[in-house]
């Protein structure tokens, strides 16, 4: 068959320039990123053999041979491999979600500060695009930084016919048919001529490749071999306890897992024994992704049995609210053909799942203790996707709400309901809240004038989440939480009014509630101080902002 030349989606093209004119000085990675490519491959190939005979593979592995002389290099792997339609749809366009996002970020990048006539902004911008390439990573394309061509053979595998796909990064790219291409995919990097400036360009030399294999690839689980040499120790790093293995190698398996290039900010690691076995490697991120509260977001759990993957994004292993910490659990008991739908009926994994949510949480608590910075860092990013834990009937209301920190009237920093607690006043049995769209909004709020004036903390509650846990949880260590917008708020007033006094106001009272056709009542209150009136909610009543939700909603 004639050879095709097709273009590269447009996104993608912005991104290849990007790579070509390589503005990211770590150019290493681009080899983790193709053996993670082909270890993800055959992770794949491994899962379709279990339960087809017809691509059962033996010696699935990852060859590298470098070409000293001819400059190249080929990552070769007996995976799983593509179709024609897989190699125009994934190589040839930004699939990945987080790829599509780091150029989102570039651009957004770009078009700030774009004025003047500053020498140093190209600079500057380049450094800044590096940064961000750095934090969300480019996956396959990273090759451009130190190819000028590119050639991929790939056959999927159980298919007869193979594809060869070639660019050289300029906006398009060939693809034709071969016959005689092995199952599995092999790409070849021609590297770019070496720079007089800089020796970078020595990835056909073995010493560093060896050297990078091992920095970045040591726990993939497949044979990565050169010559008939092996190069990683295929050690899984959730099996080595934990004194053994370094940040560095945490760092880099947490970045093969999560497609994450920022460090985690913590690490869990645990192990169980006895009638079911498991271990988990678990990390936080230090992150929230973007789409942390689409509803079909990813979540970071990876299954495997006894070291063999066998499922991405097991929701069945970690709540909901904590869908964004990644790992991976390696349960021994389990089938190597487990179905999510036995999984989600599966005793033990309802158990395991208990025991890692809990571990998460208290993980957090000792973060609060022993890291403020990080665990600051922490909530702002999954505060509001935790609290969702406080909407289900899950025995961690009592974990989440002493991991939880929020707004208040007592000063400029978020306060856990503990400090909350040790500050109340005398007699204060009640916790305060008032629930609104911003700081700012709800600090303007006549609603707080009283309790300010009588130093009474009032929490401020801005989270869209806020609104709906608030009514389903009953108290923090015996105290009830109480809106400050709703109902009588019994503050002991500094001076009662006389009876005499509070007639005198009647005729009053009843025309307001006789002109104002919305208001159900009218009274006299000591909860304000300088406001002359403001409107409450009935005790069951909703707040105003769940009002306007429910609006929003059109109920
Ligand atoms: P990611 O690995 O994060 O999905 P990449 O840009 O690295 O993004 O790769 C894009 C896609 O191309 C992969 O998801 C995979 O489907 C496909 N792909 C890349 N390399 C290989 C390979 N060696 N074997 C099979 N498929 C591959
Ligand atoms: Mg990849």
């Amino acid at each position: 068959m004639s050879t095709e030349t097709l273009e590269f989606q447009a996104e993608a093209r912005q991104l290849l320039q990007l790579m070509v004119h390589s503005i990211y000085s770590n150019k290493d990675i681009f080899l983790r990123e193709l053996i993670s490519n082909a270890s993800d491959a055959l992770d794949k190939r491994r899962l379709a053999g279990l339960t087809d005979d017809a691509l059962r593979a033996d010696d699935l592995h990852i060859e590298i041979e470098a070409d000293a002389e001819a400059r190249t290099l080929t990552v070769r792997d007996n995976g799983i491999g593509m179709s024609r339609e897989d190699v125009v749809g994934l190589i040839g366009t930004i699939a990945r979600s987080g790829t599509a996002e780091t150029l989102r970020r570039l651009k957004e990048n770009k078009n700030n500060g774009n004025n003047g006539n500053d020498g140093n902004k190209e600079q500057k911008e380049n450094a800044a695009s590096a940064e961000l390439i750095g934090q969300f990573g480019v996956g396959f394309y990273s090759v451009f930084m130190v190819a000028d061509k590119v050639g991929l053979v790939t056959r999927k595998a159980g298919t007869e016919q193979g594809v060869r796909w070639e660019s050289d990064g300029d906006g398009t790219y060939t693809i034709e048919t071969v016959e005689d291409a092995p199952e599995g995919t092999s790409v070849t990097v021609h590297l770019r001529p070496a720079d007089e400036e800089d020796a970078l360009y020595d990835y056909a030399d073995d010493r560093k490749i060896r050297e990078i294999v091992k920095r970045y690839s040591d726990f993939i689980s497949f044979p990565i071999r050169m010559g008939d040499e092996t190069l990683n120790s295929m050690k899984a790093l959730w099996a080595r306890p934990r004194s053994e293995v370094n940040d560095e190698e945490y760092r880099e398996f947490y970045r093969h897992i999560s497609h994450d290039w920022t460090d985690p900010l913590d690490v869990i690691q645990m192990r169980a024994e006895g009638t079911f076995e498991y271990e988990a490697l678990l990390f936080i991120p230090s992150r929230a992704p973007h789409d942390l509260f689409q509803r079909d977001a990813r979540h970071g759990v990876q299954l495997y049995v006894k070291r063999v993957f066998i499922m991405d994004d097991t929701r069945e292993l970690l709540p909901d609210h904590l869908r964004f910490v990644k790992g991976v659990v390696d349960a021994a008991d389990l089938s190597l053909n487990i179905s999510r739908e036995i999984l989600q009926q599966d005793r033990h994994i309802q158990l395991i799942r208990r025991r890692l949510a809990k571990k998460v949480l208290s993980t957090v608590k000792d973060l609060m203790k022993n890291d403020a910075e990080k665990y600051r860092t922490f909530w702002r990013e999954f505060g509001p996707a935790v609290k969702e834990g406080l909407l289900d009937r899950s025995e961690d209301h009592k974990a989440i709400l002493d991991i939880a920190s929020f707004g208040s009237t007592a000063g400029e920093e978020p306060t856990s309901l503990a400090d909350y607690v040790s500050r109340m006043k005398d007699g204060q049995d009640k916790i305060y809240f008032m629930t609104g769209e911003s700081r700012a909004q709800v600090e303007n709020s006549p609603h707080l004038e009283a309790f300010r004036a009588k130093e009474y903390e009032v929490l401020l509650l801005t989270d869209p989440v806020d609104e709906i846990w608030v009514e389903g949880v009953a108290e923090y260590e015996g105290k009830e939480f109480q809106s400050v917008t709703r109902g009588a708020v019994d503050l002991p007033a500094d001076e009662e009014l006389s009876e005499e006094e509070s007639g005198s106001y009647a005729p009053l009272l009843g025309w307001l509630k006789e002109t104002l056709d919305d208001v159900k009542d009218v009274r006299l209150t000591t909860r304000l101080t300088s406001s002359p009136a403001c409107l409450v909610s009935d005790a069951e009543g909703l707040t105003p902002t769940l009002e306007k939700m429910y609006k929003a909603m059109g109920q």
